[in-house]
């Protein structure tokens, strides 16, 4: 018998606050990301000091959505030159 997401709902009552604000998990490792610098290239182009998200376990990079607007803008930036 599969449980369904209504009766695990009303069964815990308690459900424990596991997702943190600013905080996001690796789905594979369930460990959390953090926040990284390096230098990314992109169509050819250099981007220094990039910020993502990795994951510390398997290493998996992962953008924020304005992370990813930031490097999204400077390659743009850097084709217009
Ligand atoms: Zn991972």
């Amino acid at each position: 018998m599969r449980l369904g997401q209504k009766s695990l709902e009303k069964n815990s009552p308690n459900k424990p606050n596991v997702m943190k604000a600013s905080a996001l998990l690796c789905p594979a490792c369930c460990v959390e990301y953090v926040e990284v610098e390096f230098d990314l290239e992109v169509d050819g182009f250099i981007l220094h000091n990039v910020n993502a998200l990795r994951c510390p376990a398997c290493e998996e990079e992962l953008f924020t959505p304005q992370q990813y607007e930031t490097i999204r803008k400077r390659t743009k930036d850097s084709t217009e030159h």
